[in-house]
């Protein structure tokens, strides 16, 4: 039954090829190097379909690529013996949204960002970026199963496709490109030659250009490190993640417990942070060279997600299935083994070069921090890895929890740290100063999930992780003329019966230094924490949290006066400890509506400039 059909793309993918074929004028080349990767896709799964004993079309056919030029008729055409498309996954692949990929590059541009056509692969919609050169693209594919029939799909990018069988093809996919007018460049033998050289040297497969082989196929994790060049790690690179250089690169072998050959890249840039999606495994897991599995899932845990690279390991029998290899327990060794000596690596990194580390943790410190709460086998690696300001260090200079450790006294049994927007605001917050008097070292959070990391990390060293705000320390009271005990005592009592039900009680304090009082969260529920919770859209479980205790420091000036203007004049007094308490609630990040709040201060600012007048 043969038969022509002519289709609409779906609305994003139209509106896909009208920027691919209307705004992207810079790095067309790439296009060459986005199918060459699929073609290399297609060869490595039929591979792998071979290796697992499925049936395979035209079994003896030589998995390899094959680049033509033709610079009279104006194409480019990519023929490869890979895997194929049946006609129902031509449609699907080649004219629906099969990931998520083309509406996250549509989203990036609809940001104002320039659209960059380099990082279309990185979206999973490569293949569309031959419309950046093509007036036309012909596909003609063959299924590797063998009840299958060709296919020719057709488009010339402006919105529908034609899709028509196609008799006699031999096993895998042909994509010829005509070229519109001002692209012949692209059916010039060299310039081809130097993109591919450039782009493309890491297929696993042999590329032929008119029948001129001009790639070495190799597998650089399994050469000798000493033998390879930055350059060749850098191409390699290149090949997995599409862009840009690595910042960091580890390439390990282990023997025991299994045999491991491994290249492991770090990006320069985060793309999560970018406010792209969610990265998924770039790890692809291999045996003896062969792909097992691409981008795999349970090979590394998903907060190494930012890395790319390939793990080789020969201890894996070639025919396992994808589905059993999901939950191997093999797998799971393997994962351990190269988290392990990853986290490792990332320790000795720092170690070296600390400054290069602190770029490395303001951009993946956030994978780190996601560590520590999902994996508890590695928790005491990921946490050597933290890095914090800290009020022992300059701004702009950051410590880890082991250097913190070494400046503390041997008294100290606990790691202080205090929570904030920004620095300043916590060196200025009540909760730091009876630290600072104290000459203690606190760390300085200003990461929204540094304290739910702490919930989870609890201690290192077996140094208990307290929030300043919790931590119960005293100063010694040197100061003179401040309340008695006694007095304190009774002073505490009026203040509970002003405030009342707002407060849990009111008791003096031995951490206070400058400011007049402060709240301590009854449950030990921190400002940070709170903060968190509610950018989670989570919230406490009901009532958790919402009380809290005031502490008053008897030596400051204001209590002492306020403990004198009780007896002279008590409702100008109760109006001061209302504002008071206000301004502790101001401090500890509560204040939500400040209208009561300014009002009353104006009313404070009426009686001062009364006394001010009369005087
Ligand atoms: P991605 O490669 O990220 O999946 P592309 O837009 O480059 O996205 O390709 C879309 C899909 O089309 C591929 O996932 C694959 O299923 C199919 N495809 C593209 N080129 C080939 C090819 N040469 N052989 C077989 N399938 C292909
Ligand atoms: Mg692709």
């Amino acid at each position: 039954m043969s038969h022509t059909e002519k289709h609409e793309f779906k609305a994003e993918i139209r509106q896909l090829l009208d920027i691919v074929i209307n705004s992207l004028y810079t790095d067309r080349e790439i296009f060459i190097r986005e199918l060459v990767s699929n073609a290399s896709d297609a060869l490595e799964k039929l591979r792998f379909k071979k290796a697992s004993g499925e049936s395979v079309f035209q079994s003896d056919l030589e998995l390899k690529l094959t680049i033509d030029v033709d610079k009279e008729n104006r194409t480019i055409s990519f023929c490869d013996t890979g895997i194929g498309m049946t006609r129902d996954e031509v449609m699907e692949n080649l004219g629906t949204i099969a990931h998520s990929g083309s509406k996250n590059f549509l989203s990036q541009l609809a940001e104002g960002q320039r659209p960059d056509a380099t990082l279309i692969g990185q979206f999973g919609v490569g293949f569309y970026s031959a419309f950046m050169v093509a007036s036309k693209v012909e596909v003609l594919t063959r299924s590797y199963q063998e009840s299958s029939d060709g296919v020719r799909w057709t488009s010339d990018g402006s919105g529908s496709y034609e899709i028509t069988d196609e008799a006699d093809l031999p096993r895998g996919t042909r994509i010829i490109i005509h070229l519109k007018d001002d692209q012949e460049e692209f059916a010039e033998e060299y310039r081809v030659e130097s993109i591919l050289k450039k782009h493309s040297s890491f297929v696993p497969f042999p590329v032929f250009l008119k029948d001129r082989k001009i790639n070495e196929v190799q597998a650089l994790w399994t050469r000798p490190k000493s033998e390879i060049t930055d350059e060749e790690y850098e191409k390699f690179f290149e090949h997995l993640h599409g862009f840009g250089k690595p910042s960091y690169r580890l390439h390990f072998s282990a023997d025991a417990p299994l045999m491991i050959n491994a290249i492991l890249f770090v990006p320069e840039t985060n793309m999560e942070k970018m406010g792209l999606s969610r990265l998924e495994s770039q790890v692809s897991l291999y045996c003896k060279r062969v792909l097992i599995e691409p981008n795999s899932k349970k090979l590394l845990p998903e907060y190494l997600r930012f890395l790319n690279g390939v793990v080789d390991s020969e201890d894996i029998p070639l025919n396992i299935s994808r589905e059993s290899m999901q939950d191997s327990a093999l797998l799971a060794k393997i994962n351990k083994v190269v988290t392990s000596r990853f986290l490792k690596f990332l320790n000795d990194e720092a170690g070296r070069d600390a400054e290069k580390y602190g770029k490395f943790f303001d951009e993946f410190g956030r994978f780190i921090r996601e560590g520590i709460v999902q994996d508890y086998t590695h928790r005491e690696q990921l946490a050597k890895l933290l890095r914090y300001e800290s009020s022992a260090l300059d701004p702009g200079q950051t410590t880890s929890l082991e250097d913190y450790i070494g400046r503390m006294n041997s008294d100290q049994k606990e790691i202080y740290y205090l929570n904030g927007p920004d620095r300043a605001t916590i060196e200025n917050s009540p909760y730091f100063e009876g630290f600072r008097k104290k000459g203690l070292e606190v760390l300085f959070f200003t990461d929204p999930t540094d304290e739910f990391v702490m919930d989870h990390l609890t201690e290192f060293k077996e140094k208990k992780m307290v929030s300043a705000e919790k931590a119960d320390i005293s100063i010694e009271d040197e100061s003179e003329g401040g309340l008695s005990k006694d007095q304190a005592k009774k002073f505490a009592k009026w203040m509970k019966d002003v405030l009342g039900d707002k407060v849990n009680e009111v008791r003096s304090s031995t951490r206070l230094v400058g400011s007049p009082c402060l709240l301590v969260n009854k449950d030990g529920v921190t400002s940070g924490m709170r903060q968190f919770m509610k950018a989670m859209k989570s919230s406490m479980p009901a009532g958790m949290g919402e009380s809290y205790d005031l502490e008053i420091n008897p030596s400051h000036s204001i209590i002492v006066s306020l403990h004198a203007m009780q007896e002279s004049d008590e409702n100008l007094a109760k109006t001061i400890a209302e504002q008071l308490f206000d301004n502790s609630r101001a401090a500890a990040g509560l204040v939500e509506d400040p209208r009561t709040m300014v009002e009353r201060l104006n009313q404070l600012l009426g009686v001062v400039l009364d006394s001010r007048k009369s005087a």
